[in-house]
């Protein structure tokens, strides 16, 4: 099957390519040889991680040599806790010692961790040196390897600490998502769903239509998919590149609740897309309270997430201490809690909402 392409274009920066299909990690080497602002790099590192490296490290440092592009690699323990300061100097200081300078570049083989991990390391080494992206997740493919946030958690908090910096190139092969397991499959369909409800009619209305293939992880939907949610975040990121202008903003659609819930159950214990599942079935009974939002989208929405294998969560807290941690969350602006909500499918709203108007909706979903 012929890769699909999408050129990611934001302003003031080198437009880059996304690479989607079976097997394209197989010509990575080819393609990297001809992209602008790779020309001149000698080495590359490969950073990966415990699961990843044993699956698609040699077949990746394979497409590399078959290119006459020289390697070296770097793994660190699968899982979140990667993301860290601590690793981050790890790595600078194993690059210094492998003789990695200002020629070099890093390419992030793996999930969201090793993508924001890799992004940031590779943005500070030597005051920045070229980074790309060969997600194997389906949540880093259709969200995290494109637009240029790189960074690592604090104690105080995740991702508290990094830098906007966009990858040089994207390598999404799809064959490499053949040996992701149910739970992190239905994670990367959470964010799905999030972009196709808060993009257009078309995309919204063609998942639904293919919903079920997406579950069954049929090729030429996943493929689709990947290249809708690109398509729309490149164009999210181009009219926001560093998040100062709230149209980024709606990227948090089903994020406000989701991150409580992932907080107050203790990270892991739901993924992350199943979280933001969670809280888009709140965020769009919200806007059929405020904002009017149709109650069939409300019903499509829950059907679609069933469908995608985010049921319900049977997971419920006190209505003030989910709200104790939303107004916590970062991204509160004032001590006012904001949602996206949908007043349709693809047109959005940004509320701030009144405590006690959460509240009661909270108690409706702690009963529910
Ligand atoms: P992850 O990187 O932890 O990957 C999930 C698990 O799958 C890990 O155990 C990993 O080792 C394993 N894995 C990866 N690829 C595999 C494969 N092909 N086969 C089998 N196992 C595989 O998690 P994730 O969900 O990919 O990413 C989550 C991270 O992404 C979070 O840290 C989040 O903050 C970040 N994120 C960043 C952005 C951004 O814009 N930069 C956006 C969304 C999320
Ligand atoms: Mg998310």
């Amino acid at each position: 099957m012929p890769a699909t392409k999408v050129i990611v274009n934001v302003p003031g920066e080198q437009p880059y390519d996304v690479r989607i299909g079976n097997g394209v990690l197989g010509a990575f080497g080819a393609a990297l040889k001809t992209t602008p602002g790779l020309e001149n790099v000698s080495r590359y590192l490969v950073l990966s991680d415990s699961n990843v490296a044993p699956l698609y490290l040699k077949a990746c440092k394979e497409a590399l040599a078959a290119a006459d592009l020289k390697s070296c690699d770097i793994s660190v323990p699968a899982g979140e806790d990667s993301k860290s300061i601590a690793v981050a100097e790890e790595i600078w200081e194993a690059m210094a010692q492998l003789g990695l300078g200002r020629d070099a570049a890093v390419i992030a083989l793996g999930g969201g961790v090793v993508g924001d991990l890799a992004g940031f390391v590779g943005s500070t080494f030597m005051r920045g040196v070229p980074i790309v992206q060969a997600p194997t997740t389906l949540l880093s493919m259709v969200d995290s390897s494109v637009g240029g946030k790189t960074g690592v958690n604090l104690r105080a908090g995740k991702n508290l600490v990094g830098t906007f910096t966009q990858p040089r190139y994207v390598c999404a092969d799809t064959s490499t998502l053949a040996t992701l397991d149910e739970r992190e499959w239905a994670c990367g369909c959470g964010e799905i769903a999030k972009s196709a409800v808060i993009d257009s009619d078309d995309f919204f209305f063609w998942l639904v239509e293919h919903a079920n293939d997406l579950a069954k992880r049929e090729t030429s939907v996943v493929e689709e998919a990947i290249a809708r949610c690109v398509v729309f975040k490149a164009g999210v990121v181009a009219a926001d590149k560093t998040e100062s202008r709230g149209v980024r903003e709606c990227l948090n659609y089903g994020h406000t609740l989701g991150h409580a819930i992932e907080k107050l159950s203790g990270y892991g214990t739901f993924s992350h897309g199943a979280a933001v599942a969670e809280g888009m079935r709140f965020a769009a009974r919200l806007g059929a309270a405020l904002v009017g939002t149709p109650i069939e989208l409300v019903e499509t929405q829950d059907d679609l997430l069933d469908t995608l294998g985010l049921p319900a969560l049977a997971w419920h807290a006190a209505p003030d201490t989910m709200l104790d941690a939303m107004k916590r969350d970062k991204k509160t602006r004032g001590g006012q809690v904001r949602f996206v909500v949908p007043n349709d499918v693809g047109v959005r709203e940004i509320v701030n909402v009144a405590d006690d108007v959460i509240l009661e909706h909270l108690e409706a979903w702690a009963l529910s």
